[in-house]
């Protein structure tokens, strides 16, 4: 079933000056599993040598004790991954690793880059030998081919050539370059343990930790983690703020901080500012766990009605699983949700949603939540129609698989079989997201503003590559 479903963008992590660098990383990227299933990866470096372990599945299937004991030295990066470019094969694992007349260098990147299929031309037109079908290995090799000596020199002028999203790390051997584009799309922020720098994705994985969160980056922010300290840089004339609002609504973990602001409160403004735009006669509130747990609580805040636990998930499902046979109908959905009955009998329902894709789900709910016994099904989402696919990191479906993209509310309303369907509008969500950021709202109202990519999509370079199995 998850495979029907868009995916989220990665999470990264980078630790420099600390005794236990990769055990660090190695617990932060369980604290940003949600941002990525597919891989994991951490590369340690003493200064001098890399040492890198990286495999597909889940942070806890991928290392154990003695993995992490041979990851040495006091500087670490790391990555989960869930594609947005590249398939799913041992290669494409981050960090990527290369070796080239510089020395070593190792790259985390979470985002898109969208001119990468004309670099990918033009570097392999000069020569360059792909290892993997990611968006981010054609960083490593501009880097490499680079004119200039200078790392860091190279990389800027790398960079300045990349369209898209990128929060990315890069582990030199003795540094960190930590950096998010211009734009600011994805997030990054940064915090501090006993004397050691931390980057990450997200505040959830400087807590796991016990860090000091410090700050979000801003846009097209640099910074270099070596013996001397922080060093910060602005190497790119700055641009509009683009950060992904649905970071807010959807991708972020709810106790995790950007600029200050909790997302947990967020969504509850969101769920609230849904309250007022589309109300209902109805009893109680209920979410689809966990993802909107915040904004059906905002809901039922805003609206007086009691908030109540309709639907229980199952925590234990893996991404895929074998389905039987057409006999039990709506298994999909039915293997990660059940209702509760005693809650839900006789019952005017309000059913919050975060979002909706291509609606599959919030169909199966509907019928479940009236099979249960629910008297009235009011289905409410705490975001406006998703219509268009995201470019910057979210792997999204096609256009046409979009439910919004081709069918009106009502319409959408009617397929669900609910009694009745409101989405939150582009400006309630604008109202309730934090004032002092630029926001990417592409995916809700196709301005695309950090470029489209002429040629989204890898199918060149992915097919006729081995599959690791
Ligand atoms: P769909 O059934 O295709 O309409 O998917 C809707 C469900 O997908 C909602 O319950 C959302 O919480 C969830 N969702 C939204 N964005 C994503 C994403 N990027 N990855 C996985 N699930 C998502």
């Amino acid at each position: 079933m998850d495979n029907e479903k868009p995916r989220e963008a990665c999470g990264v992590v980078g630790v420099f000056g600390h005794p236990e660098a990769a055990k660090l990383v190695y617990l932060a990227l369980y604290a940003l599993q949600h941002r990525g299933q597919e891989s994991a990866g951490i590369v340690s470096s003493d200064g001098r040598t890399f040492h890198v372990h990286r495999g597909q599945g889940l942070v806890n299937d991928v290392f154990n004790q003695r993995i992490l004991d041979g990851l040495h030295g006091n500087i670490a990066i790391g990555h989960v991954r869930y594609s947005t470019t590249g398939s799913n094969m041992l290669a494409n694992c981050q960090p990527l690793v290369a070796n080239y007349r510089g020395g070593q260098l190792a790259i985390a990147h979470n985002g898109n880059i969208t001119n990468a299929a004309e670099l990918h031309r033009e570097l392999e037109g000069r020569g360059a030998i792909f290892q993997s079908s990611t968006d981010s290995e054609v960083l490593l090799h501009m880097i490499a081919q680079s004119m200039s000596d200078d790392f860091e020199e190279a990389l800027v002028t790398s960079l300045a050539r990349i369209k898209g999203a990128y929060s990315l790390i890069f582990l030199k051997e003795d540094k960190i370059f930590a950096l998010k584009d211009p734009r600011g799309i994805r997030p990054l922020c940064m915090g501090t343990l006993d004397g050691a720098t931390i980057v990450a994705s997200e505040s959830c994985a400087l807590d796991i930790l016990d860090a000091q969160y410090l700050r979000e980056f801003k846009p097209g922010e640099m910074v270099i983690l070596d013996e001397a300290g922080a060093r910060v840089e602005h190497p790119f004339p700055p641009l509009e703020e683009k950060f992904c609002v649905f970071e807010y609504i959807y991708f972020s973990r709810p106790d995790s901080m950007i600029g200050n602001k909790s997302i947990e409160s967020i969504r509850n403004r969101l769920g609230r500012r849904l309250a007022i735009e589309h109300p209902a006669d109805a009893d109680i509130v209920i979410s689809v766990p966990d993802s909107s747990n915040a904004a059906a609580i905002g809901y039922a805040e805003e609206s007086g009605l009691p908030y109540k636990i309709g639907l229980i998930r199952n925590h234990y499902v893996g991404r895929t699983f074998i389905e039987p046979e057409e006999r039990i109908r709506h298994f999909g959905v039915k293997v990660k949700l059940n209702p509760v009955r005693s809650v839900l009998n006789d019952k005017r329902v309000i059913v919050v949603d975060d979002s909706m894709v291509r609606g599959t789900t919030a169909a199966k709910i509907v019928t479940m939540l009236r099979k249960a016994g629910a008297r009235e099904v009011h289905f409410r989402l705490s975001a406006p129609p998703w219509k268009n696919p995201c470019y910057y990191g979210i792997d999204t479906p096609n256009e046409g698989e979009l439910i919004a993209n081709s069918m009106t509310v009502d319409e959408i309303g009617k397929k669900m079989g609910a009694d009745s369907i409101g989405f939150l509008s582009v400006e309630g969500l604008l109202a309730s997201v934090p004032k002092n950021v630029g926001y990417c709202t592409a995916c809700f109202t196709g301005d695309y503003s950090a470029g489209k990519p002429s040629n989204f999509k890898k199918t060149q370079h992915d097919v006729g590559r081995e599959v690791l199995v």
